[in-house]
């Protein structure tokens, strides 16, 4: 509630009082033994003015509640009316009533809104007594006042509107310091209001900063830790590259890939399971599972459907929330969470990496990407590995005839002596070179020559062990390496071969023909002691069958089989 809407609400209860006071004044003026009906105008214009003025006090009260509407103008206005109710309606024997009375009003404006207002409700006053005094003036028919009655009411004016103007000015002079009081109070809220909005502005703004430097901050320390992550990712990524440009044994290399993954992640298991194509099964490989049963129990169950399924979909497998007794190959050992990646490359699968941490919810996307990039890696160096393997594989073997060739059996026969020498066994070394092929070539033509050279190289493998290596020494000469085999058994063996050579008819789809060969063999520690003493010794035996007649086999060194 404002000051003015307290003023009101003042007057408003003073208002009670002053109909109380007005009753009183009727009840006393009306003569209880007279009519009502009888009443002088004057009780009944104060009567209507008791009436009105509880009207308007009543209606005054509710209005002032409602803050809203409740302004000076209307506190100027409803002043206007009280006046010019008290003016209109007070008359005859109640006239001195209103100059206690209509002061009332002009002292609350005058406190409340200052001198001028108190003049104008003064001013109101004035005339509507004076317009009231012409009416009855004219209305009359007899003189009420004599001349002396008339001066007598005049002075008495005067002196009221002396008093009341007086009145005026002294309340007014409150009034002014009031206001004054007030225009300074409200100067110094508006400024307290100012500045507490600049404060509140300048809080504001503090807090803005503040949000912006707490974002800042976040997004630098999100940063930061990305960056840290990236370090140690590209860390390993690069270990790993290292590891792969250095190492070329691809057991090697898994096995530290395996070792840098437990390093780097923290882990507890690393696996590296190979895929058996032929057998369609899934082995470990590597790890570092260390426990002899749990290691049996691993081994025994990796072969499971659950990551045959990750392998034949290539899709890794991120577990935070592991319940160990439903994946076997866990089953004794605790695991809480597991990482299980593919290796593979587009035209092969090769297993996979599985890796295990003992804590639940350890994994989270960045180190399945980090692993799934570094399986990507290794899957090309195994791939790499394995075309490198067929390369050399390649490399050792005679185009045309599908046998070793020359480089490959000098290396081979040199390891084979080594460990012949070793071990203390016996190793042969047979030579082999079809008869008269150049004739063979001439009248055939080479394209024959060919397919009799494949034939016959085919027809002598096939007759030998696993551990018996066959190589093309140079055009139509071949060597066979025996590990294990006594000069003894190695010519019954040939014998079989020159045979069957002998008797064999090679055919393509125009000519059919036979050939037969010729073989010198040499034996370790029997007839020969190094390498090159066997080669040359078998060699010579060779020559040796061409110059007695072909189709022969001959021992170094005239070595005597039968003894
Ligand atoms: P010998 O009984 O004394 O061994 O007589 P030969 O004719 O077999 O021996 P020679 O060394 O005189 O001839 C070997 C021939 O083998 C000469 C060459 O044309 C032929 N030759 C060598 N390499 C190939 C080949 O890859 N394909 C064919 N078709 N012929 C070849
Ligand atoms: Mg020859
Ligand atoms: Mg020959």
């Amino acid at each position: 509630m404002n000051r003015i809407q307290k003023f009101e609400q003042v007057l408003g209860r003073c208002c009670w009082g002053i109909l109380a006071f007005l009753a009183i004044s009727v009840a006393i003026n009306i003569n209880p033994a007279i009519n009502i009906i009888n009443l002088s105008k004057s009780d009944i214009m104060l009567i209507i003015l008791i009436v009105l003025l509880s009207i308007f006090n009543f209606v005054r009260l509710k209005y002032i509640n409602s803050n809203l509407l409740y302004t000076e103008k209307v506190f100027d206005v409803f002043r206007i009316i009280e006046v010019a109710l008290l003016s209109i309606f007070i008359n005859g024997n109640y006239q001195r009533i209103e100059h206690y009375l209509i002061i009332i009003p002009m002292i609350f404006s005058s406190l409340s809104r200052g001198r001028k207002s108190s003049f104008v409700l003064l001013g109101i006053n004035a005339v509507i007594k004076i317009v009231k005094g012409f009416i009855v003036y004219f209305l009359s028919d007899t003189i009420i006042l004599s001349t002396s009655d008339l001066f007598d009411y005049c002075i008495e004016l005067v002196w009221v509107y002396v008093i009341w103007i007086s009145i005026i000015i002294i309340t007014s002079a409150f009034s002014n310091q009031n206001c004054k009081n007030e225009i300074e109070n409200q100067r110094l809220v508006f400024e307290l209001g100012e500045k507490y909005e600049q404060l509140e502005a300048a809080q504001n703004e503090i807090k803005i900063q503040y949000d912006k430097l707490k974002e800042s901050n976040l997004k630098l320390e999100d940063s930061n830790l990305r960056l840290t992550k990236s370090i140690a990712e590209f860390y390993t990524l690069q270990q790993i590259s290292e590891a792969i440009g250095s190492i070329f044994d691809i057991n090697e290399l898994l096995k530290f890939v395996n070792d840098v993954i437990i390093g780097v992640m923290g882990v507890n298991y690393s696996t590296i399971v190979f895929f058996d194509q032929k057998k369609n099964k899934l082995k470990v490989h590597f790890t570092n599972v260390k426990d002899k049963e749990d290691l049996a129990i691993l081994s025994d169950n990796i072969n499971c459907r659950f990551l045959l399924d990750i392998l034949e979909s290539e899709k890794p497998i991120l577990e935070n929330d592991v319940v160990p007794e439903k994946f076997e190959f866990i089953q004794s050992r605790v695991i809480g969470s597991f990482i299980c990646i593919p290796l593979s490359s587009k035209s092969r699968k090769f297993g996979l990496l599985l890796i295990e941490h003992k804590n639940k919810n350890t994994f989270n996307n960045e180190n399945l990407s980090l692993v799934t990039t570094i399986c990507k890696s290794v899957s090309m160096a195994i791939e790499n590995a394995e075309l490198y393997a067929s390369m050399q594989v390649l490399a050792t073997i005679d185009g045309l005839t599908g046998v070793y060739n020359r480089v490959y059996f000098h290396q081979k026969f040199e390891n084979e002596f080594k460990l012949a020498k070793e071990s203390g066994y016996e190793l042969t070394l047979v030579i082999l070179d079809i008869d008269y092929f150049k004739k063979f070539n001439d009248t055939y033509g080479h394209l024959f020559g060919d397919v009799v050279l494949k034939s016959v190289a085919q027809m002598v493998k096939s007759s030998l062990r696993s551990t018996d290596t066959m190589a093309r020494f140079g055009g139509e000469e071949f060597v066979i390496i025996l590990p294990r085999t006594s000069i003894k058994k190695a010519y019954e063996k040939v014998e079989y071969l020159r045979h069957k050579i002998a008797n064999s008819v090679i055919t393509d789809s125009l000519v059919s023909a036979s050939v037969t060969a010729s073989f010198g063999i040499a034996s370790f520690p029997e007839t020969s002691k190094s390498v090159t003493e066997i080669i040359k010794d078998a060699d010579n035996a060779l020559y040796r069958a061409k110059d007695n007649g072909r189709n022969r086999i001959e021992v170094a060194k005239d070595y005597d089989i039968m003894d």
